[in-house]
């Protein structure tokens, strides 16, 4: 295997995630000073997941960072899907709540598009409800779903144009590629190929793109002779695998077989440190914009 050369540019998600929070906490203490009201981001965890409690705890502590006031609401993975909704009722009408959201995944005999859909839309910073998926392609977009708007954030702040561009996405989820691509193509003004698990010959595609995202969540899917020489690549991909030879026991991997990618690549993000600390910067920036509309 060839080593990394050093041609290509790492795009550092935590650096920009941090700057963005800085931004954040100034507009929150001018906020304070002139007596607006201090952004207030819900949490709703249901059950005790690993995984789901390590991000909530990440989004607590960013809450923190940035001066936002935080409730966190914890439920056992017995409650029902009506008490559940209860609660969510009762934080759409908590007037001091400015955004509100409920932690994936949710136990089996909970619909997680019913529960989705019961959130105020104009609370929704997760950016998950029809209403909010609908309004990518308005003039106006309110809340644009998080993970979509970290990667338009990244590409955004690291000058890398899309006008014009090939842009292939790849995977095809209602939170992820859907709505990313949409955005792309609507706010981006980008060619657009949405990829999925029953496309064929998906190197066809890859190997075409000027800027390549991946969101599937299987280490090693993009391959180097899957890639034009030069392209951005974006790796959403976020996969815990397990072995004796992580630290931990484990490590975190993106789609993109990284180093030889990397080689080809202009632009790349890691995994970890690219898009996943975008998404919480993404949520804070919804919550604070949620703010600003409600109370100006
Ligand atoms: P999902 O399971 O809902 O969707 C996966 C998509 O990949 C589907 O559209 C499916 O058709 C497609 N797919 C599956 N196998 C494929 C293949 N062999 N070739 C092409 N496409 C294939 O997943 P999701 O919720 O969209 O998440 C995708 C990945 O992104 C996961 O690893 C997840 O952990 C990660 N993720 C990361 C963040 C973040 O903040 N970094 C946020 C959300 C999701």
């Amino acid at each position: 295997m060839t080593d990394t050369p050093t041609t290509y540019a790492l795009i550092d998600g935590r650096k920009v995630s941090g700057e963005i929070k800085s931004e954040i906490s100034a507009k929150v203490h001018e906020r304070k000073l002139s007596g607006k009201k201090v952004p207030h981001l819900a949490i709703i965890l249901v059950g005790d997941d690993g995984a789901s409690q390590t991000y909530v705890d990440h989004k607590v502590k960013s809450c923190k960072e940035v001066g936002f006031h935080y409730t966190m609401m914890r439920f056992a993975d017995t409650i029902s899907e009506e008490k559940l909704i209860k609660h969510i009722d009762h934080v759409n009408d908590d007037e001091d709540v400015d955004g509100f959201i409920v932690q994936l995944p949710l136990p089996a005999h909970i619909s997680v598009e019913r529960i989705t859909e019961k959130i105020r839309s104009d609370k929704d910073v997760d950016g998950f409800t029809n209403h909010n998926f609908g309004s990518i392609t308005s003039k106006n977009p309110l809340l644009l779903p998080a993970t979509p708007y970290g990667v338009i954030e990244l590409l955004r702040r690291y000058n890398i144009p899309t006008e014009g561009k090939h842009c292939v996405v790849v995977g095809a989820s209602r939170i992820v590629g859907a709505p990313l691509s949409m955005m792309l193509a609507e706010q981006g003004h980008a060619t657009v190929t949405l990829c999925h698990k029953y496309t064929q010959n998906l190197a066809e595609y890859t190997s075409k793109a000027d800027i390549l995202i991946t969101a599937v969540g299987k280490p090693g899917l993009i391959t180097a002779d899957m890639v034009k020489e030069g392209a951005v690549v974006i790796d959403v991909g976020t996969t815990r695998v397990e072995g004796p030879q992580f630290k931990n026991g484990y490590a975190i991997k993106g789609d993109v077989d990284f180093k030889p990618v990397a080689a080809k690549a202009s632009y790349i993000t890691p995994v970890p440190g690219g898009v996943g600390p975008m998404t919480i910067a993404s949520l804070l920036l919804n919550t604070l914009h949620a703010t600003e509309k409600r109370n100006p």
